[in-house]
């Protein structure tokens, strides 16, 4: 019987679980999306018990689908979105509030009071990040501060907090049944809380944020040889397989990419997009906008990290314009419609949903469309939007490039918006660096499989992953430097008009 390694891959808009072989090619496949919801503007939640609904059905669809049996999963891998927060109750399972979602920027107050008493180089300094609504600490805070009865719990010790992988991996354990209340290093990185060089919590930050020890989950390496849990017997698996891999979507498409030497990067294109650069063992601050983050830790080895650019709104815009436009019936139409002007008629559309990340952080900003003429149409606002995404990446590529001193030979990218010509091409130009896809554009649940593989024994080492990787189709720039110069130049007047909005 061949013997595989299975990922669940918890993502902002829908849930998969995949299978994949020795040589990184996928054997089964089964998404399924899940509900976005929006009480009010800048609130975005999910529903816990929805998530992991979808997550069983995921799984038992794509095993059913593939004819696999149980037994041919050696181990399994988890990657999710990160810093989206949950808290339960650890002896019935259920959730005190429903999931507050990374984009969700009801925590702005808290964040703004924490600037206010000068904390912003502490918080800096000891978890890479800078205070934003984006992390996952101020969103405990906000759930202890307006939950009735969660402190109580918390102190008590039956409430417990955890990312979506921890929420996964405990459930996926047995639950209220002797469920693993673990996270992994890249995962806690995210949360405000972890300090970078101990990769332990820190209780100065816990202490400023009011959030109890006791309802975090234990910090575990990304790739973990002494296993962090078996499946429950009776879940969705329907046996006992070893769970021991665990990273953020993001550093799991950065192993996926095997992006394993400094200096190598890669960018993801989903709802947001995200630029990971390995910077290996040493941590590097940013003074550009970037975050420092685990890129990830495998067993006693030490842990590798990378400066991160975090850009919130991307595809999401592409689903904004389906959505709430009526633009489209698809994402992918946007290419139609956006081939049917030549260029974008001097419109920018900056997509400051959430405010601004990477490299602004300005939570006071919101989003723009400039330049509207009369001859503006359907298909200069489509492109535009396009763009969009490039321009931001190219804002990312030029702080890290200023950071780390690294001139990117090529780009390695991934996610749902790379199937899109039009983006990729312009995106070659606006950067002028090359931009390659791999075969398996798969990335993030092929890492969190890599992840948990290694951890087994399923592959031996670094090496055995790096030739699993082959590109699909490579994107050379073909755009003169003055008009890409001129179009960048615009794209950054364009985002000076979102900057306070929101007062
Ligand atoms: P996530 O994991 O963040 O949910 P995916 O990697 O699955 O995202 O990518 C889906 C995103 O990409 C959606 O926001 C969708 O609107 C966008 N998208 C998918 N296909 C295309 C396309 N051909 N052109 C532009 N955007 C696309």
């Amino acid at each position: 019987m061949s013997k595989y390694v299975g990922a669940i891959d918890q993502g902002t808009t829908s849930t998969r679980f995949m299978v994949f072989d020795h040589s990184g090619l996928e054997v089964a496949k089964h998404q399924l999306e899940h509900e976005q919801i929006y009480p009010q503007a800048g609130w975005v939640e999910h529903d816990p018990l929805e998530i992991w609904a979808r997550t069983q059905d995921v799984i038992k669809g794509a095993m059913q689908k593939a004819g696999l049996d149980a037994l041919q999963l050696v181990a399994i891998g988890v990657t999710n979105q990160r810093e989206t927060t949950v808290v339960w109750n650890k002896q019935t399972g259920k959730p005190y509030y429903n999931a507050i979602v990374w984009q969700d920027t009801r925590t702005d107050r808290i964040c703004n009071q924490l600037e206010r008493d000068g904390l912003a180089d502490l918080f800096r300094r000891k978890t890479g990040l800078p205070i934003a609504t984006y992390f996952s600490g101020p969103k405990i805070k906000w759930i202890l501060d307006n939950v009735e009865g969660v402190r109580e719990a918390a102190e008590r010790g039956d409430a417990l907090f955890g990312n979506i992988d921890t929420w996964i991996i405990w459930n996926l354990t047995g639950g209220p049944n002797g469920g693993k209340h673990i996270t992994d290093v890249t995962n806690a990185s995210r949360t405000m809380l972890m300090n970078l060089e101990t990769l332990d919590w820190d209780d100065e930050l816990l202490r400023i944020l009011g959030i109890p020890r006791q309802m975090l989950p234990e910090i575990r390496p990304s790739s973990d040889p002494s296993i962090y849990g078996m499946t429950a017997a009776n879940g969705p698996f329907g046996a006992e397989i070893p769970v021991c891999g665990d990273l953020g979507d993001q550093q799991a498409a950065t192993v996926g990419q095997t992006c394993f030497d400094v200096g190598e990067a890669k960018n993801t294109y989903g709802t947001g997009c995200f630029m990971l650069l390995n910077t290996g063992t040493e941590i590097v601050p940013s003074k550009s906008g970037l975050l420092t983050t685990v890129c990830y830790k495998f067993g006693d080895e030490p842990a590798v990290y990378a400066l991160e650019g975090s850009i919130a709104i991307t595809g999401a815009l592409v689903q904004w314009l389906r959505d709430n436009l009526d633009f489209f019936d698809f994402s992918h139409h946007i290419e139609d419609y956006a081939r049917t002007v030549e260029d974008n008629g001097g419109v920018y559309f900056v997509p400051a949903f959430s405010g601004l990340f990477a490299p602004y952080w300005r939570s006071d900003a919101r989003g723009v469309i400039v330049g509207l003429t009369r001859y503006a149409n359907k298909g200069h606002i489509c492109r535009a939007a396009l763009e969009a995404t490039a321009y931001q990446t190219r804002e990312v590529l030029d702080a890290m490039k200023a950071d780390s001193g690294v001139d990117l030979a090529a780009l390695k990218v991934d996610g749902g918006m790379v199937y899109n010509e039009l983006l990729m091409q312009f995106q070659a130009d606006i950067l002028n660096v090359p931009v390659v896809r791999p075969q398996v554009a798969e990335t993030t649940s092929l890492g969190a499989a890599y992840a948990a593989g290694l951890a087994v024994g399923f592959w031996s080492n670094l090496d055995d992953l790096r030739q699993n990787w082959q590109v699909d189709k490579t994107w050379t720039p073909a755009m003169d430097a003055e008009k890409r110069e001129k179009l960048y130049r615009d794209w950054k007047r364009a985002v000076e008009r979102t900057f306070g909005w929101v007062e």
